[in-house]
């Protein structure tokens, strides 16, 4: 399998093979890779994937995008990533009946209760693999208000060649989330929290990987949700949910996604597009709703920072949705240089684009099957009220607005799985304030506030913040 930018004029493409873009972010014109075809997956090869434990459909899955890791290997790299011992049951994404037709599927059992585990915990097995292969190492630098951050320290503790420098508001986390990150005592995990914001911790991670001299010194990377690889991941969770609301390949299923920047329904229009019978993908946002807006007029609108949301689902609070372009791509007919002039000049001019008078915009929904919906704080309420009352099932507030968008749209007869993407636990106070109880803790999470703790709070200082990656490095 052959991979492309999203950017690439047709018949200019270079393409590059899987292992060369997986430890690379972005392609070099700006554009993000996407496989030059969608393997298609017939209904002969669903039956036989049906009853796979879920490492093995993973590794059928991968197998179709990875030709240049040993499929012995990548077998053996699936196994010892989707395990019962770190996703906490055998099924790894288990599917919960709500009601006749309308499922949770448990994307948040990994090791820090979101669905980011399903994705980043195969990504630090295949980079220590990748590494290893080439004897290099890496270092992942990046700034973190939570989920992603936490996700990739627990997928890269203990590995072999990576180190992670991950940057944090001091005393901006929740108690919870500070305990699951600073509880990390590995030595290649080095936590920094930073006197300031959110902001000031990413304008540090800009302003290093601006100097370009220090970047390739001490090989500084990412994890961020537009590497492919993660994508990929997620690819198998659609097809592990289809086998567990379907008893045969001729029915359909819908999906419904909370979403931020889009990697995750992406991955669901990929299943899509290898022939998974899925039938609409529902776009569900909270009050950040760029990508409501799109699906409903047409129009793609980056916001500002006075007009992007702190909401009581913050995953899910983003200013533009970084995996857009993906399939934007695939609606105009892979033309990349419409493409890099949309997301390129044009966003760099505008801060927005219109494709409503296009044709091909009607696409989206009619062939694509994309529908779209927006939540609230006040519809997380409900929805957390009403499912446990009704279903006596606690959802956390990303789910929720989840759930609340899959209720309004979906249709008669066709199955529709809400993907769950983290458990309650993590966002605490909005649950109280629905239910007026705290939720239950998982079991190995009991007293994690009062573990030891390795942290180091820093000023907002490049210069002290290179010198402490240096030293680490040396
Ligand atoms: C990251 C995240 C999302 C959004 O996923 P995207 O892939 O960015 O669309 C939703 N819910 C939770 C809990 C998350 O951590």
């Amino acid at each position: 399998m052959q991979y492309i930018s999203t950017r690439a004029a047709k018949g200019q493409a270079e393409p590059k093979r899987f292992c060369e873009i997986l430890l690379e972010g972005l392609s070099p014109d700006g554009g993000l890779y996407l496989p030059m075809h969608y393997p298609q997956v017939d209904s002969a090869t669903l039956s036989r994937w049906r009853s796979l434990p879920y490492a093995d459909l993973a590794f059928e899955i991968l197998s179709l995008y990875v030709d240049d890791i040993p499929a012995a290997d990548l077998r053996a790299l699936c196994r010892k990533t989707y395990t019962s011992d770190v996703f906490g049951s055998e099924a790894i994404v288990p599917l919960k009946r709500l009601q006749e037709g309308l499922y949770l599927e448990a994307l948040s059992n990994g090791p820090t209760l979101a669905f980011k585990d399903m994705a980043m915990q195969l990504l630090g097995n295949l980079f220590e693999y990748e590494l290893a292969r080439r004897g290099e190492e890496l270092n992942i630098f990046g700034a973190t208000s939570g989920d992603t951050g936490s996700a990739a320290e627990y997928a890269m503790r203990g590995k072999k060649g990576v180190r992670v420098f991950m940057t944090s508001p001091d005393g901006r986390m929740s108690p919870f989330q500070q305990a699951q990150m600073f509880s990390l005592l590995d030595d290649n995990i080095h936590n920094i929290a930073i006197r300031g914001v959110f902001d000031d911790c990413q304008d540090l991670v800009k302003a290093v990987s601006n100097d370009l001299a220090f970047k390739q010194r001490y090989k500084i990377g990412t994890v961020n949700s537009i590497n492919w690889a993660r994508l990929m991941a997620q690819v198998v969770y659609y097809f592990a949910g289809y086998f567990q609301a379907t008893t045969a390949n001729t029915e359909r299923v819908s999906f419904c996604v909370p979403s931020g920047n889009f990697g995750n329904v992406c991955a669901g229009h990929v299943a899509r597009m290898m022939g998974l019978p899925i039938d609409k993908l529902v776009v569900a946002t909270n009050e950040n709703d760029v990508l409501d807006e799109f699906f409903r007029t047409g129009v793609y609108r980056v916001r500002g920072s006075a007009d992007t949301h702190e909401t009581s689902s913050p995953s899910m609070d983003i200013s533009k949705a970084s995996n857009f372009e993906r399939f934007v791509f695939d609606l105009l007919g892979r033309d990349g240089a419409r493409v890099a002039d949309l997301f390129g000049a044009g966003l760099a001019r505008t801060g927005a684009f219109d494709l409503h008078a296009d044709p091909l915009f009607a696409q989206a929904a009619n062939v694509y099957g994309f529908v779209s919906g927006k939540s609230t704080h006040a519809d997380r309420i409900a929805t957390i009220r009403d499912t446990w009352q009704r279903f006596g099932v606690m959802v956390d507030t990303h789910t929720a607005d989840g759930l609340k968008v899959a209720q309004q749209v979906r249709q008669a007869g066709i199955p529709m799985v809400v993907l769950e993407t983290a458990l309650p636990i993590k966002f605490a106070s909005t649950i109280v304030e629905a239910l007026g109880r705290e939720p239950e803790r998982p079991v190995k999470f009991l007293g994690i506030e009062a573990l030891p703790k390795r942290v180091r709070v820093m000023d907002a200082d490049v210069n002290a913040l290179k010198a402490y990656i240096a030293s680490a490095c040396d």
